[in-house]
């Protein structure tokens, strides 16, 4: 057995025995091992030694790492138990997980690469096809999920949508306030998912939950209601801000509609480039914004007003606890008489969900670990695994946003 010793070496093989290296046509290297006796004949799901029941299909391969620039396939028996628990199975390896064909090394640096380059980089450097590198990336969270209990000590909670694949699918994520950690992903956008959540959290931790910041949506809001006695809702300034910009954008809509209408295409032409302007925070605004903004307050009152009432929600969040709460007032005062719809309306939403925005106010709590989450999911769907079910895109953010890429092998 000593001169494979090197071989073992290579390969990071524990916990087996080498039986024969040889080189095949076309320079692939194929490597026949056995488990250690220690190591035979047990399930892969619990790891109990179980009764032999059959040789399965015979001898079968698993894609190692490539050595140098050789092709490297470990070669073994797959022979079958039959465990009490998990019936007839393939009995487990050292050196795979249950239903892969590739190595535990091989399918550790896949899943660090698909984290951490891009898609063409990880696809074409381990020689696989970037569907394999999703079922890889899948098959590996399962693993680590079931190691480690990400759902164990939450008390503060984010919840947020993210679409994938233009709006056609939504994903819900829950994160975990005071480490930034994606905790949970799943498809949909609705009263059922949110369930699904809290009963996989069960009972007593759902009481254990203390705040939970989300947008004003129903289907979030009332199973938590329900659900976690403990945890106060908190509206997330993030979202109002949003519905604030959108408020001003039907404004902004509306009076170039209006101009467009009464054939004033100066005017329309200009309302149109004003977008920017009207958005932007005013200390980041150009000089040639600035004139934009100014032309806007002398030739159309009621976008000017909209555009202050915008950034006046927006100060909210910027000033303590105390005087928000004071300006919030001013300003629900203000949008109620300002005759500009959009606004009157936010208005009433906003009197609606008061206790969830100063709570908010209050804990100081923003969504911002969760946007940064829903920002970095974005940027991973937008890496390639668009085309994929959201099973894949679930698995890469588990894995990079969860913290559950495993170490590259060998380190
Ligand atoms: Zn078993």
């Amino acid at each position: 057995m000593r001169r494979f010793r090197v071989w073992k070496t290579l390969l990071g093989l524990r916990r087996a025995v080498i039986e024969e290296v040889e080189l095949e046509e076309g320079g692939v290297l194929v490597v026949s091992v056995r488990p250690k006796a220690r190591e035979r004949d047990r399930c892969p799901h619990c790891r109990r030694r179980c009764p032999g029941y059959d040789w399965g299909e015979g001898r079968r391969r698993w894609r190692a790492l490539d050595l140098g620039t050789s092709f490297c396939f470990l070669e073994a028996e797959a022979p079958r138990v039959r465990c009490r628990q998990h019936g007839v199975v393939v009995a487990a390896v050292p050196w795979a997980r249950h239903d892969s064909n590739f190595t535990r090394s091989f399918e550790d640096q896949v899943c660090w690469l698909a984290v951490n380059t891009s898609k063409t980089a990880v696809a074409e450097l381990m020689r696989i096809a970037w569907r394999t590198v999703g079922w890889i990336c899948e098959r590996v969270t399962a693993e680590q999920e079931a190691k480690r209990d990400l759902l164990a000590g939450l008390t503060r909670l984010g919840i947020d949508e993210i679409s994938v694949r233009k709006g056609q699918r939504y994903l819900t994520l829950v994160v975990d306030h005071d480490s930034g950690r994606l905790v949970w992903a799943h498809p949909g956008r609705d009263r059922a998912t949110v369930e699904k959540f809290l009963d996989l959290l069960g009972e007593e931790r759902c009481e254990r939950i203390t705040l939970v910041s989300c947008d004003m949506a129903d289907w979030i809001t009332g199973p938590i209601g329900e659900r976690c006695p403990n945890a106060e809702v908190c509206y997330d300034p993030f979202h109002l801000v949003k519905l604030a910009s959108d408020a001003l954008d039907e404004v902004r809509r509306e009076v170039w509609n209006d101009a467009r209408r009464a054939g004033q295409t100066v005017l329309a032409k200009e309302l149109k480039g004003a977008r920017f302007a009207l958005w932007k925070n005013p200390d980041r605004l150009t000089e040639r914004q600035k004139l934009k903004l100014a032309q806007i307050q002398q030739t159309n009152k009621p976008l000017f007003r909209a555009y202050l009432l915008c950034q006046q929600l927006r100060m909210i969040y910027r000033v303590g606890c105390e005087h928000a709460l004071a300006l919030l007032d001013a300003w629900l005062a203000w949008a109620r008489r300002c005759r500009l719809h959009p606004f009157v309306k936010l208005a009433k939403t906003i009197t609606k969900q008061r206790a969830g925005i100063e709570a908010a106010l209050h804990h100081g709590l923003s969504n911002a670990p969760v946007e940064q989450v829903n920002t970095q999911i974005r940027l991973i769907t937008r890496r390639g695994f668009g085309y994929h079910p959201p099973w894949a895109v679930i698995a890469l953010a588990m894995l990079s946003l969860g913290g559950l890429c495993p170490p590259l092998p060998g380190r």
